[in-house]
């Protein structure tokens, strides 16, 4: 028998995944509630590492919107300063980023379907059709909620602005800001989309300030107003982001992706990457369930296997940072100067994946 797969949410985890599964002659259909795919992608950054977005093979050339080659983290008086020869990571626009996903799925057999909410009653018909159930439906996914998947624990809520004839003198590095004050349990960004633009955000942990108050303390800050030139705000958007991932992503029938499953770096609230991976997996274990009856639960097992040490490692990172407040993350500013790591990072680094980076400054202290 056929089977037939749906995948709920036409983000870039369930466009990738709908593309991927077309090339192993897979046909899904996808459904997205708003009228047009990626109408509200904006809401979100589009900050990509080069390495990733070459894993994801997305011909996204006609989204780039600033390449980046750097960044500055600071807190308290403590700034540290990382620069590669090379570009590092591309600021993407994200609604041409969704369109492009979609066209990629369509080209290879999918099925998009824009304007469609898909609600507890669909998903019910669909699982009594026998259908293979994907939510990639985002942090809130209403089919983790209607397959009762455990829940994801912790959220980050964001506001992130735009700031327009902005005088700021770096194009092509972005600024983080580490502080309790304002962004409590996260940081706040600066990122320059190039030609007098200059989009601020900030991430503050749920259960503390709402992201708008949190985002007006962060512009209170002079090193801030600095980072965005004294540019005229233009245009502002709030959302979540949610950190950690599900204990269960596969059960029977039903598969999480991306911020469904909380495939999302905890450190950067990065999801794009590592859902975008994972979507990839989802679609192995789809075909092997159909042409040799594995079971869909492997899944789970599959995506954990590949990149769980390092959403694990984000985790950890994201919880030092967090309870160390301002004065923690300005010490071990201080301290990665006086280490030299500012080269190490500047050759090494890895924006997605510290266990590569681990391995690359084990080894490199073997070498010396
Ligand atoms: C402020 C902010 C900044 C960010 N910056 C970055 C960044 O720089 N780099 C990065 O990699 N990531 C970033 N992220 C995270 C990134 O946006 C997400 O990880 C990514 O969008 C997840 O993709 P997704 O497809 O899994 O889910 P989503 O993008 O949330 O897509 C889910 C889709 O499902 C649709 N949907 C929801 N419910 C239903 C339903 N019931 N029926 C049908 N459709 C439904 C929604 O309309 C949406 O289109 C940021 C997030 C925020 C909030």
């Amino acid at each position: 028998m056929v089977k037939e797969v749906v995948i709920v949410g036409g983000g870039t985890s369930g466009l990738i995944l709908a593309r991927e599964l077309g090339r192993r002659g897979v046909v899904a259909t996808v459904f997205e509630s708003e009228k047009k795919v990626g109408i509200k992608a904006d809401r979100a950054s589009g900050i990509l590492s080069a390495s990733g977005l070459s894993k994801l093979g997305i011909d996204f050339s006609d989204a780039i919107v600033n390449s980046l080659y750097g960044a500055s983290l600071h807190a308290g008086r403590r700034s540290l300063h990382v620069r590669a020869e090379k570009v590092q990571a591309y600021v993407l626009d994200r609604i041409k980023l969704a369109e492009i996903c979609s066209r990629e799925a369509v080209d290879a057999g999918a099925k998009v379907v824009t304007g469609k909410r898909i609600g507890p009653k669909e998903l019910e018909q669909f699982s009594s059709e026998g259908k293979i159930i994907v939510g990639a439906d985002g942090g809130l996914s209403a089919v983790a909620r209607w397959a009762k998947f455990p829940p994801i624990e912790d959220h980050v809520l964001t506001f992130k602005a735009l700031f327009e004839k902005s005088e700021r003198l770096i194009e092509d590095e972005v600024d983080l800001f580490f502080s309790e004050r304002f962004a409590s349990g996260f940081f706040g960004w600066a990122v320059p989309y190039g030609k007098g633009t200059v989009e601020l955000g900030i991430g503050t942990r749920s259960g503390s300030w709402n992201s708008a108050e949190a985002f007006r303390r962060m512009l209170k800050e002079a090193s801030v107003r600095e980072a965005v030139g004294e540019g005229k705000m233009a245009d502002s958007k709030a959302s979540i982001i949610p950190i950690g991932t599900r204990s269960v992503t596969a059960k029977g029938n039903v598969l999480l992706v991306g911020d469904a499953a909380g495939q999302v770096k905890a450190t950067t609230g990065g999801g794009i990457i590592f859902g975008g991976a994972c979507a990839m997996v989802a679609a192995k274990s789809i075909s092997r369930y159909i042409d040799n009856g594995e079971p869909l639960e492997r899944y789970d097992r599959m995506w954990r296997k590949l990149y769980g040490n390092d959403l694990s490692m984000h985790r950890i990172i994201h919880a030092y940072y967090s309870r160390a407040g301002e004065a923690g993350v300005e010490k071990l500013l201080w301290l990665l100067n006086i280490l030299g790591m500012e080269n190490f990072l500047s050759k090494y680094g890895d924006m997605d994946r510290p266990s590569v980076m681990v391995k690359r400054f084990f080894l490199r202290n073997l070498a010396d």
